[in-house]
């Protein structure tokens, strides 16, 4: 530890605390600020590195007393950086990520501070999975708190539809368990509201049985992209639910197992999972990789943990990333004409578009069942400028910026909000729709004071 004079205002903390308090002079305060999105960089008063729900209690309480800002830091991936706030108190949740699977009734129980690769590796051993995302790297905290869009939810529903139950504590320093039968208002709220409401220390997911799937990207020269585009918005909606593919306008990347001849050539992929019978596979991904002239196939079977990990190695912590989102409700003939012009103009290799199917099991759940309101839509769709060189931020925030602006107009009007920097309350609002008035109601019965307000903030009605 640094010998550097420390101020004594969190003494009291670190004496009540199982878990570290890293203060600016402590050794370690500088990897545990850092975030995912490497153009953040905040300094936080301290970090209370929680090391179990007494540690999260206190340290509500000690930010209650003192009157400190808050942040609450997950798996540290969110887009704007919320999970680190300067001069906050941060409540760190990241040695949090004990994992409990009950193979029996097909659920999990995973800690507030996992992130999905600590779920997928203990329910993959059993067979089994929860809707979740796209890499194993993002924190099940943030991403389930604002809905969780990812390879299993055509088929299962996003991830707050496998949620079954939700340790919360609350703004007062006190402990809740939300569920349908316990704290509905509450278990509603989560379900896509965010932070906003509590500090989740534990979650409880239903699981499906899940085991080896059969996925991999299919990738089309770039020039090909509209009749790609024309395709894939008719033939996705048309598959079995077992099968789900996303839509990306990507650069190759130059590193096996891509082909060297690919290397850096700006393309359009779809990245196909199927999730239903082995012996059928062949037949229902003979309907999508029938079509065009491929550059490469890479569908193979593989287990779902691998398949969630699969692009981890390309997007490292650290990068700068610039963020801009919307739903759709169809992808028009402009929109793919605007896809093309900015697809073609890419960036950086990292940069990326991806359209992510909303349908399926997604659409069965009424748009007020949960805080989630962007059901009926076809698409959630994320422009992000990416690139390791901070050099570079003006670049890529300058494109997304500018594809976002053309693309908007075709959106339907708001954000998934776990796909938002920090576009302003009125984005905040739209991307709630109907719901955000019952959202400001629950905020006003357990966060009246708005302690938890960093964050895609609903301030409490009234
Ligand atoms: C590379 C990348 C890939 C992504 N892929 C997907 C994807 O496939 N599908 C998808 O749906 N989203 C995806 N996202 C978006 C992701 O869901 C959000 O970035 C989410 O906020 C990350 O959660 P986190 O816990 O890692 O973030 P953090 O930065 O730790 O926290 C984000 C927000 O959630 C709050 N929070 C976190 N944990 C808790 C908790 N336990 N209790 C209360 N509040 C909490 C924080 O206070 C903060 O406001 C991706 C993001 C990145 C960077």
């Amino acid at each position: 530890m640094s010998t550097t004079a420390q101020p004594p205002v969190f003494d009291s903390l670190k004496s009540a605390m199982r878990g570290p308090v890293l203060l600016p002079a402590d050794d370690g305060y500088d990897a545990a600020r850092a975030v995912y999105n490497g153009m953040i960089s905040r300094r936080p008063a301290a970090i209370a590195r929680c090391a179990d729900v007494a540690d999260v209690m206190t340290a509500v309480r000690f930010g209650r007393e003192n009157g400190l800002t808050v942040s609450v830091r997950g798996g540290g991936h969110n887009a704007g950086g919320l999970g680190v706030w300067e001069d906050a108190l941060v409540i760190d949740l990241s040695a949090m990520r004990g994992v409990t699977v009950d193979p029996a009734g097909k659920t999990v129980r995973a800690e507030g501070g996992c992130v999905w690769g600590d779920v997928d590796h203990a329910a993959g051993a059993f067979g089994l999975a929860t809707p979740s995302g796209f890499l194993s790297t993002t924190g099940v905290g943030g991403l389930t708190l604002g809905g969780g869009i990812g390879y299993l939810s055509r088929r299962f529903g996003l991830t707050i539809d496998n949620l079954l139950a939700a340790d919360v504590v609350l703004a007062d320093g006190s402990f809740a368990t939300a569920s349908a039968d316990t704290h509905p208002d509450l278990f509603w709220a989560l379900r896509g509201g965010g932070g906003n409401f509590g500090i989740v220390t534990s979650f409880l997911f239903r699981c499906h049985d899940v085991g080896t799937v059969v996925a991999g990207p299919v990738l089309y020269d770039i020039a090909d992209v509209a009749d790609v585009m024309r395709w894939y918005r008719e033939m996705q909606p048309s598959l079995p639910e077992e099968l789900s593919g996303w839509l990306g306008l990507l650069t190759i990347p130059p590193a096996p197992p891509f082909p060297e001849p690919l290397w850096l050539r700006k393309a359009c992929g779809i990245v196909w999972c199927y999730t239903g019978p082995p012996d059928r596979a062949d037949a229902v991904l003979a309907a999508v990789r029938g079509f065009g002239s491929p550059l490469l196939d890479g569908i193979q079977p593989m287990p779902f943990p691998v398949l969630q990990s699969i692009f981890d190695a390309l997007y490292p912590a650290g990068l700068q990333w610039y963020w801009r989102a919307d739903f759709f409700r169809e992808i028009s003939d402009p929109a793919i004409a605007i896809h093309q012009k900015f697809g073609e103009a890419l960036p950086t290799p990292h940069s990326t578009m991806h359209l992510y199917p909303i349908d399926g099991a997604v659409h069965r759940v009424g748009p007020d069942a949960t805080a989630f309101a962007y059901r009926d839509v076809g698409w959630a769709g994320v422009i992000v400028g990416v690139d390791p060189d901070p050099a570079s931020a003006g670049k890529i925030k300058d494109w997304a910026v500018r594809y976002w602006e053309a693309l908007h107009p075709t959106s339907a009007g708001g954000a998934y909000v776990n796909f938002m920097m920090d576009e302003g309350s009125d984005r905040v609002r739209s991307s709630y729709g109907p719901n955000y008035d019952r959202l400001a109601r629950v905020k006003a019965r357990y966060d009246p004071g708005n302690f938890f307000r960093i964050n895609q903030n609903i301030p409490p009605a009234g």
